[in-house]
C-alpha cells in the first residue's frame, strides 16, 4: 500500500507506491484492457461492447482511500502519512486508435462536463485536498497504454506545483489588492498579442512569455472561474473549442501526433477561500523540442530547478500558428483526421 514521506528540504511529500510496479506496460493492441469487451472475448475493464466516454477506479493505484497508517512512523524532520486518496481512468472514447485531437468537438464539449462533475465529487471527501486531472500522452512521456485516456489524482495534500502558484497568487493579492495574478497575466498577453495563439469567447490560448518547454501553451479562463465546476455553459462549450483548437495545432506542427503532457490546475479542495486567488487554467508541456528530438530534465532542470530552454517562446508561437491556419485549413477540406496514431 501507499504511503508520503515528508522532503523536509523541497517541502513536499513523496508518494511510495511499490504496488504500481506490477501494472501493464503496452500490451498489444489487441490485448488492451480500455477497450470494450469484444463478444467472447478477454475480459478488459468495461463489460460492454462499446461505449463514449467511460470513467474507473486506477486497478494500480498511487492512493487509495483505505491506505493504512504506514508502519513506518517516520520522525519529526521525517514524518510519513498513509496514502490515503483515490486515482481514477478516464477514457475518451472506445477507438483505441484515436487521440484527443482528432475527437469531434463535441465529444470533448462531453469530457469537461465528466470532468467538472469528476472535480466535484472526488474533492467531496475530507480527506482529499487537491483534485489534479490530466492526461499523458505517447510513450515519449512514458505512457503505458496506448488507449486515449486521462487520469484524475485526489491527493491528501496540495501538490507543491500548484501550491507554489497559489501562494505566489496569494502574495500578489496582498501587493495588488483585489487582483488576480493570473487575470493580470492574461491581460498582459493580451495586450502584448505576441504570443496568442487561440482566441474563443470565454477562453484564450497562449504561448506563456517563460515557457519552461519549447511548445507549452496555457489555456486560461477569460473570467476569474477557480475550478473546472465553476464554469458555466457556455465557457464549458467554449474550453472545448480551445481544446480542440490546441490539440489540433500540436498535431499540425510536425504533421505528427504530438505527445504531450496536459495538467489542469484550480482550485485545492480543501474548504479554504480560493476566490481571486485560484484561476482555472491547462498547461500543455509537449517534450519535444524539434519534430525528432526531445527535450529532457536534465541537470539544470533537475537538480538546480533551472531550465534552460532552445526555443524562443515568441519563435515557437510562429510555428504553433501557422500550424493553427494549416489545421484550419484542412479540416474546412474535411481532412482534419489526415493522421493517424
Ligand atoms: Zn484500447
Ligand atoms: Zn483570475
Ligand atoms: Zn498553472
Amino acid at each position: 500500500m501507499s504511503q508520503l514521506r515528508w522532503d523536509p528540504l523541497l517541502q513536499e511529500w513523496v508518494t511510495y507506491a511499490p504496488q504500481r510496479q506490477e501494472r501493464t506496460f503496452l500490451p498489444p493492441a489487441e490485448w488492451c484492457p480500455l477497450c470494450p469487451t469484444k463478444p467472447g472475448g478477454f475480459p478488459t475493464e468495461v463489460p460492454r461492447a462499446s461505449y463514449e466516454i467511460v470513467v474507473f477506479e486506477n486497478r494500480f493505484p498511487s492512493y487509495t482511500l483505505d491506505a493504512p497508517v504506514p508502519d513506518e512512523v517516520g520522525s519529526e524532520l521525517t514524518p510519513t502519512a498513509p496514502g490515503r486518496g483515490i486515482c481514477e481512468v478516464v477514457l475518451y472514447s472506445a477507438n483505441h486508435n484515436s487521440t484527443l485531437a482528432q475527437m469531434e468537438e463535441r465529444r470533448i464539449r462531453q469530457l469537461v462536463e465528466v470532468l467538472a462533475d469528476r472535480y466535484r465529487e472526488l474533492g467531496a471527501p475530507e480527506v482529499v485536498k487537491y483534485v489534479f486531472i490530466f492526461e499523458n500522452k505517447g510513450e515519449a512521456i512514458g505512457v503505458t497504454l496506448h488507449h486515449p485516456h486521462g487520469q484524475i489524482y485526489a491527493y491528501p495534500f496540495i501538490p507543491s506545483r500548484p501550491a507554489r502558484e497559489l501562494r505566489a497568487a496569494q502574495a500578489y493579492r496582498e501587493t495588488h489588492p483585489g487582483q488576480c495574478l493570473h487575470c493580470s497575466l492574461l491581460s498582459q498577453e493580451q495586450r502584448d498579442g505576441r504570443r496568442m495563439v487561440v482566441e474563443g469567447e470565454h477562453f484564450a490560448a497562449f504561448v506563456p512569455f517563460f515557457a519552461h518547454f519549447p511548445y507549452e501553451m496555457h489555456i486560461y479562463a477569460k473570467r476569474c472561474a477557480p475550478s473546472i465546476m465553476h464554469l458555466e455553459r457556455a465557457e464549458r462549450q467554449d474550453l472545448a473549442h480551445v481544446l480542440k483548437q490546441v490539440l489540433v495545432s500540436y498535431d499540425a506542427l510536425w504533421n505528427m501526433s504530438l505527445p504531450y503532457m496536459m495538467v489542469m490546475h484550480q482550485a485545492p479542495t480543501d474548504e479554504e477561500d480560493y476566490e481571486g486567488v485560484a484561476h482555472f487554467h491547462v498547461e500543455f508541456y509537449p517534450p519535444n523540442r524539434t519534430r525528432e528530438k526531445l527535450k529532457y530534465l536534465a541537470g539544470s532542470e533537475t537538480g538546480a530547478g533551472a531550465f534552460i530552454v532552445d526555443v524562443m517562446p515568441e519563435e515557437a508561437v510562429a510555428q504553433l500558428r501557422a500550424a493553427h491556419e494549416r489545421a484550419k485549413a484542412s479540416s474546412t477540406e474535411g481532412a482534419s483526421n489526415a493522421f493517424q496514431g
